[in-house]
């Protein structure tokens, strides 16, 4: 981790503490409160529950510090997704999405932003570039893309959107800030589902958005205020506990990956292998130069469905579920929700276990597909 990554670390720890007086609780309270204590004039306190809430509060500070930019929590990645999207389009508007990222983002803006006149257009992420930015007014890029892990290059993208009079927004759930940092790279706003990493117990949902826009930030302040699409506070008190242990799980997740990807590379069972951290792989060139780590996801293809479904199966250290980021290293087989990837391929999201006991009941289960 470099010096600034490691500074944010230490600071996520001590926030609360800088502001604490004798007697008061370490850990953040939680407070569930529709109605403040407001007599008179409104101005300059907590007023309702869908406008104001302490709780979030300290939550959107955590995440403005590991952001390095002001933050707007909502109450999923979608929520906050929808509140980038309908914040910066217009009718008449063109929106650039990517045709292989998370899906839910593509069914958006075919189902509901076309219907209010907003063009959609999709392009592949590996190729992103190419038709240029002309008439684009929103560029949205996932990279790595979720699932099949292609890469584009961020900056570059970003530059060539400003230059065409366009807004470039990131969703960053795959790698959070930890292992990249969109908003240095020079887009205008980041998206994602702390659902996923940040939380990291798999028991809760939530996301937000990150911007150093003030006018785009103020907008999409607005649209959760008017849209209602607010956080539980007890969402947003795990997610904020869950912030504080995101560099301990993060490294140990990635760290775990460079460990496991190679191995499953050289296994007869595995027919291909996606891992930017493998020098092998096709976008390990851009990855080395725009991100900081190489992320805990691995996508891996088996020759047949059946052989993909009784490899996950046949893992003791492997839940069968869909998301990831969590804890427990998980897996599934992505062509079951209908992506556009081969039958047999799985991601895989390394957890927190510990690598060695991992790696081994991986190898065990594939071994295992080898002697059938
Ligand atoms: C999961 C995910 C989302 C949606 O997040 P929710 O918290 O489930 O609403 C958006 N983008 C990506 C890349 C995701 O993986």
């Amino acid at each position: 981790m470099d010096k600034h990554a490691q500074k944010i670390a230490a600071d996520l720890l001590h926030l609360r503490g800088q502001v604490l007086s004798k007697g008061d609780p370490v850990a953040l309270p939680l407070v569930s409160s529709s109605m403040f204590h407001l007599p008179g004039d409104p101005e300059g306190a907590a007023a309702y529950g869908r406008v104001d809430n302490p709780t979030w509060d300290a939550l959107e500070h955590s995440l403005s510090v590991l952001e390095d930019a002001p933050c707007v929590a909502f109450p999923s990645g979608m929520a906050a997704i929808s509140a980038a999207l309908f914040a910066t389009l217009k009718a008449g508007q063109t929106l650039l999405i990517p045709s292989d990222g998370y899906y839910v983002t593509r069914l958006l803006s075919d189902r509901f932003l076309s219907q209010f006149g907003v063009r959609v257009v999709q392009r592949p992420i590996l190729g992103f570039a190419d038709g240029g930015f002309d008439g684009i007014d929103v560029a949205f890029i996932e990279s790595p893309s979720n699932p099949g892990l292609d890469l584009c290059d961020i900056h570059a993208i970003a530059t060539a959107v400003r230059k065409a009079g366009g807004t470039t927004i990131v969703d960053n759930t795959t790698m959070t800030p930890f292992g990249q940092r969109p908003l240095d790279l020079g887009v205008d706003m980041v998206v994602a589902s702390d659902t996923k990493a940040p939380g990291g117990h798999s028991d809760l949902l939530m996301g937000h958005v990150a911007t150093r826009n003030t006018a785009l930030r103020d907008a999409v302040l607005d649209w959760r205020k008017m849209s209602g699409a607010i956080p539980a506070p007890h969402a947003a008190w795990l997610l904020h506990r869950g912030l504080e242990t995101l560099d301990v799980r993060f490294d140990r997740m990635c760290q775990s990956a460079a460990i496991i990807a190679p191995a499953l590379a050289d296994h007869p069972a595995i027919t291909a292998i996606r891992y930017p951290g493998l020098a092998t792989d096709p976008a390990h060139a851009l990855a080395k130069r725009q991100m900081s780590r190489f992320g805990f996801l691995i996508g891996l293809t088996l020759d047949t469905k059946d052989r993909a479904e009784a490899f996950i199966t046949g893992c003791r250290y492997l839940r069968p579920a869909t998301s990831f980021g969590g804890l427990h290293s998980s897996a599934e087989r992505r062509a079951r929700w209908g992506d556009d990837v081969a039958g047999g391929f799985v991601r895989l999201s390394v957890g927190c276990e510990p690598v060695d006991q991992l790696l081994a009941d991986l190898m065990t289960s594939l071994d295992r597909l080898m002697s059938k």
